[in-house]
């Protein structure tokens, strides 16, 4: 075939794809172009998935009548004017695409009035063509509303998935806005049914309730809002981090619920994810990942968001940066506030807590809302308070004294949260104490098990294992951790090459597995000096109160409620 040029019609197509993938999509476009529009108010509505129709309405500074007709021209817009405009990019849009490419896959109608004029227009377009327009009233704010999506380019229509998941995606798509801008009321009706509305505030924990519900909302963390990036030193790192982050106590077992903005544009970045579940190490079970909204703030110079045709990914010129400030101030948020679970909440806001302590104070708990309390009367808890031990109970709970009340210590899981410190500890100093056999003891692995093993022998040698293999699925075990000598250490490694056959960090685990299975059991008698020495060690880790699994050491009872539960009923 010669070549030649394309029928504009087919460019406009081609190009549309680009932008306009599925319903959401359009969504998605219209609500920025909404927020660019310094509305206040943005109101969604869709209907059979947003192929039917899409309608966005804003009460922001409208188009003015003059140039309605060029905003749907290819490569115009209001929002850039140069090439230096490029570089410092604050609106969501910039490349004039979007307007003109949902006209080229639908029917669009717009009705815009701007601010300062006194008659609105309103406009109908098919296949990207004008074929009405009129003077309209309405107050100023624009109304986009796109009919027949896709309906001439049955390829995309074949490629939507199911109602539910379009759905899904376009509700995704208004909730994570919604979280980003927290002082613009949003409402979205899906067939119309209304699914969501914020009250526009300002205040982001309430859009956080819209969204997550009650219950995530109180158990979110407010990241401090540090001027200046990490630790104030403006001139160093001009980048703030704000938002929110989830309590361990409220993982999720997926990536869904990490929601990031730079500069208030939604994004994917794998950079910002790996930052905050890394701020949650040694607070989250294996497999389970946190809740977050978090925006990144920074000089527009020091990212690049034209890299993708959809806008949702950014380079950061400075990615470790971003990386360690998002990391350490999201850390900081949680060590400073991870609670220590109140009596009244261990119930509801751990699923493990010890069945025979609960026993213990069901009496005092019975009176008490069952609710959790807001965030803001939880305990913070950077270090323990010296605390003194008073006896064991039950030969699992050590029982100590605070100077703000009484403290019931889960034995095993503190040891498991000072060991898990002390076997970190020793393998970054190169330090690990060996243990060698007096014999060499024979392991037989499966091959799985096996695999597991051959791809990860180097980190069990780094944490003390000496291991040869013996063919045959056999290998030789010549020395341990000093920890594990005389525990049942095979059977933490048999554990350990079993749950790592899924992938995840070995050396995480390694040290979690050792630091379980070294520790102090329930039900083991300990002496007073022991008991001492275990708070006395508690007392100096980063973390007291969670063990590396993420669940609770330690439950505290204050002086108060004590006195308040005795003087019920
Ligand atoms: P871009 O957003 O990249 O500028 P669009 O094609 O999305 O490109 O929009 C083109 C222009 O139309 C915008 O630059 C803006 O001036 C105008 N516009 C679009 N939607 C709105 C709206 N809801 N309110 C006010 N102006 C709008
Ligand atoms: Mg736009």
């Amino acid at each position: 075939m010669p070549v030649k040029v394309l029928d504009p019609k087919i460019v406009s197509r081609i190009a549309a794809g680009e932008v306009v993938e599925r319903p959401a999509s359009v969504v998605k476009e219209l609500v920025e172009n909404s927020l660019d529009a310094n509305a206040s108010q943005i109101s969604v509505e869709v209907r059979g998935s947003g192929v039917s129709l899409i309608r966005v309405t804003d009460n922001g500074v409208g188009i003015p009548s003059g140039e309605v007709e060029l905003a749907f021209d290819r490569y115009t817009t209001s929002k850039i004017s140069n090439l230096g405009d490029l570089e410092s990019i604050l609106s969501l849009g910039f490349r004039g695409e979007a307007l003109p490419s949902i006209a080229a896959v639908a029917r669009v109608d717009i009705v815009t009035c701007a601010v300062g004029e006194s008659v609105g227009t309103h406009l109908i377009l098919a296949d990207g063509v004008v074929e009405n327009r009129e003077s309209y009233g309405r107050s100023p704010g624009t109304t986009v509303t796109v009919h027949n999506l896709f309906r001439k380019v049955p390829a995309r229509l074949k490629f939507l998935k199911s109602k539910a998941t379009e759905n899904s995606h376009i509700a995704n798509v208004v909730t994570q806005y919604a979280l980003a801008f927290p002082e613009i009321k949003f409402a979205l009706f899906i067939d119309g049914r209304q699914t969501l509305r914020t009250p526009g505030n300002g205040q982001l924990m309430d859009s956080v309730i819209e969204v997550y519900g009650v219950e995530v909302a109180q158990n979110m963390l407010e990241i401090k809002n540090r001027d200046g990036g990490w630790e104030g030193r403006a001139e160093v790192s001009p980048i703030r981090v704000a938002g929110m982050v989830g309590s361990p106590a409220i993982s999720r077992s997926s990536r869904g619920y990490l929601s990031f903005f730079v500069n208030h544009r939604w994004v994917n970045s794998r950079l910002l994810a790996r930052a905050v579940e890394e701020a949650y190490h040694g607070l989250l079970m294996q497999g389970k990942h946190p809740i977050a909204v978090i925006n990144i703030s920074l000089p527009p110079q020091q990212m690049d968001v034209n890299i993708h045709p959809t806008k949702t990914e950014v380079k950061f010129s400075n990615g470790h940066i971003v990386f360690t400030t998002a990391q350490k101030t999201v850390r900081r948020a949680l060590l400073e506030q991870v609670p220590v679970p109140k009596i009244e909440e261990v119930a509801t806001a751990y699923t493990s807590p010890p069945p025979l302590g609960q026993a213990l104070w069901t009496s005092a708990k019975s009176g008490s809302p069952t609710t959790s309390p807001p965030v803001s009367s939880q305990t913070p808890m950077v270090s323990l308070p010296i605390l003194r031990v008073i006896g064991q109970l039950f030969s699992s709970y050590i029982i100590t004294e605070g100077n703000d009340g009484l403290y019931l210590i889960d034995q095993h899981a503190a040891h498991e949260r000072v060991l898990f410190e002390k076997i970190k500890q020793q393998r970054s100093q190169q330090g690990v104490e060996v243990q060698g056999l007096l014999e060499p003891v024979t392991f037989e692995v499966n091959p799985e098990q096996e695999e597991v093993l051959k791809s990860n022998y180097q980190k069990l040698v780094e944490f003390g294992f000496s291991i040869e293999s013996f063919g045959d699925r056999t290998y030789l075990v010549r020395a341990v951790p000093a920890l594990l000598y005389n525990k049942d250490w095979a059977g933490m490694l048999r554990e350990l090459l079993d749950s790592l056959s899924g992938g995840g960090d070995w050396a995480e685990s390694i040290a979690i597995s050792m630091a379980c299975h070294s520790a102090v059991r329930a039900g083991q008698i300990l002496t007073n000096d022991e008991m001492r020495e275990l708070i006395r060690q508690l007392e100096q880790v980063a973390i007291p109160n969670t063990c590396p699994h993420g669940r609770p050491t330690m439950i505290h009872l204050g002086l108060r409620q004590l006195e308040k539960e005795f003087r019920r009923s």
